[in-house]
C-alpha cells in the first residue's frame, strides 16, 4: 500500500496532492522512503520530528539534507486537521471540535485524571451502525477519518498545550477510541493510528492504556487480533439476544455468543496473559436496567475475562429514551458485584463542559454529554488488572 503512496507521490509532480506523512506509521514511513530511493532510518528521524518534536514545516528538518528535504517538500506535507473550537472545562477537561477535509466535524476529549490524562479519539464522521441510543448513529454515516485525522487528534492535543516544545509530549498517557464512529469499521487507518500512538518513536503509549472500543464488527475483531495488542473494551449494553438486536442493530449479524467467542480469542491472542475485556453497559432506564437484567448479565458473563464499565444513559433530543435514576444504577451495580465482577459506574457529572457539548460543533456533534462518556471509559482504565 505505501509502495503505491510513494510511487503516486513521485509521479505527481505539484498539481497533485501531497501524501500527508503524519499518517503513516513506522512501517509505512520506511517503506515511503525505501520506495523513494533513501535508506531506511529517514523514517526514524521524521517520525520524532513529526511526533515528538511537533513539527509540520519540513524544512525545519534539519537532519534530512538539503536535496532531501526538496524533494519531500514536492510530494509530502505534515498536515494535521484543524481545530475550530476548544473548550476548557473548570475540572480540567479540554474538548475540541475538529474539522476534516470535505466538511465534516468531529470532536476529541482530554479528561486528566490525577497523574493520567485520557483522549478520547473519533474515528468516523458519523457512524453506519445506528445503535438505538446513540446520537453519532442518529447522524448516519459521512466518511472514514484517515490515519492522518485519527493520529492528528493526539497531536493536536499535546500541541494545544505546547508539550511538544516544553518536551512532554507524554501529556496524553491514556486513549480511548471511543469517539465518533465504529473503528473496526475503518479497520486499516485506525491500526496505522494506534501503531502510531504504541510507537516509541511517535508517542510511545504502552499498550494496555490504549483501548478500541467496539460494537462487535466479528471479523473485524477477528483480524484485530492478528495486528494489534491494544486493550478491548465491547459495547454489550444487553444480557440477551432479543435486546441487543434493537439496541444495537449488528447484533443480529454477530449475536453475542459469537461476539463473546472473538473477544475471548482477542485475548487469548494477546502475549501478556493478564489481560481482560472492558464490558461496556449503557443503562437506560426501564429498558435494560432491571435486576433480572443484571442477573443474566452475571449468567452470561460467567468465566468470561472481563470488568463490566456501567454507563447511565446521556439524554439528547432526537430520543425518548431516560436516564436511570441513581437507585436504579446502584441496584444494577450490586448484583453485579455481589456476583464477583470488577464494576465501574458513573452516576452524575453535570459539569460545565457538557453543558457546552454540542455548541461546539452545533449540529454535527451529538449532545449526549459525551465527555460523561468519556470519563467514565477513562475510569475503566484506572484499575489495571494484574
Ligand atoms: N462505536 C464504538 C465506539 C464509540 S461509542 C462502540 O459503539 O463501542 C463509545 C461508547 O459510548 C459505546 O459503549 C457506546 O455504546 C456508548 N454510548 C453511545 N451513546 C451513548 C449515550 N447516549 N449514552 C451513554 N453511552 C452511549
Ligand atoms: Fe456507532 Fe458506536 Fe454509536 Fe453504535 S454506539 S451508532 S457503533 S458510534
Amino acid at each position: 500500500m505505501t509502495s503505491t503512496i510513494a510511487s503516486i507521490a513521485q509521479q505527481s509532480g505539484r498539481d497533485r496532492p501531497r501524501v500527508n506523512l503524519l499518517g503513516l506509521s513506522r512501517r509505512q514511513m520506511e517503506q515511503f522512503f525505501l520506495d523513494l530511493g533513501e535508506k531506511k532510518f529517514r523514517a526514524q528521524q521524521v517520525l520524532k520530528w513529526i511526533h515528538h518534536a511537533g513539527v509540520t514545516d519540513i524544512e525545519e528538518m534539519t537532519n534530512l539534507g538539503k536535496a532531501l528535504r526538496d524533494k519531500l517538500v514536492d510530494i509530502a506535507e505534515v498536515r494535521p486537521p484543524e481545530i475550530v473550537s476548544q473548550h476548557d472545562s473548570g475540572d480540567g477537561t479540554r474538548k475540541w471540535a475538529i474539522a476534516v477535509d470535505g466538511g465534516g466535524m468531529i470532536e476529541s476529549v482530554l479528561i486528566p485524571e490525577g497523574g493520567r490524562a485520557t483522549l478520547c479519539v473519533s474515528s468516523q464522521v458519523g457512524c453506519s451502525l445506528d445503535c438505538s441510543f446513540c446520537s453519532t448513529g442518529k447522524q448516519g454515516f459521512q466518511r472514514d477519518l484517515s490515519a492522518a485525522e485519527i493520529i492528528g487528534q493526539v497531536w493536536l492535543a499535546i500541541k494545544s498545550y505546547d508539550a511538544f516544545q516544553s518536551g512532554n509530549g507524554r501529556i496524553v498517557t491514556n486513549v480511548v477510541m471511543m469517539g465518533m464512529g465504529e473503528p473496526l469499521l475503518n479497520f486499516d487507518n485506525v491500526v496505522a493510528a494506534m501503531d502510531l500512538m504504541l510507537e516509541d518513536l511517535a508517542y510511545g503509549i504502552s499498550k494496555r492504556r490504549v483501548t478500541l472500543s467496539t460494537s462487535g464488527v466479528v471479523p473485524a475483531l477477528d483480524r484485530l487480533a492478528e495486528v494489534s495488542e491494544v486493550s478491548l473494551a465491547v459495547s454489550l449494553h444487553a444480557p440477551n439476544d432479543e435486546l441487543r438486536n434493537q439496541l444495537v442493530p449488528i447484533n443480529r449479524k454477530y449475536p453475542i455468543a459469537v461476539l463473546l467467542e472473538s473477544c475471548r480469542n482477542y485475548i487469548d491472542a494477546q502475549r501478556d496473559n493478564k489481560r481482560v475485556v472492558t464490558v461496556e453497559y449503557t443503562l437506560i432506564a426501564g429498558i435494560n436496567d432491571q435486576r433480572e437484567h443484571a442477573r443474566e448479565l452475571a449468567v452470561l458473563l460467567r468465566d468470561f475475562p472481563c470488568k463490566i464499565n456501567l454507563i447511565p444513559f446521556n439524554t439528547f433530543d432526537q430520543s425518548d429514551y431516560q436516564r436511570p435514576s441513581g437507585n436504579a444504577v446502584s441496584r444494577f451495580w450490586q448484583v453485579l458485584v455481589d456476583a464477583g465482577y470488577i464494576v465501574t459506574v458513573r452516576t452524575t457529572r453535570g459539569d460545565d463542559i457538557n453543558a457546552a457539548c454540542g455548541q461546539l460543533v452545533g449540529q454535527v456533534v451529538d449532545r449526549t454529554r459525551r465527555s460523561e462518556r468519556y470519563r467514565a471509559a477513562a475510569e475503566t482504565q484506572v484499575i489495571e488488572v494484574g
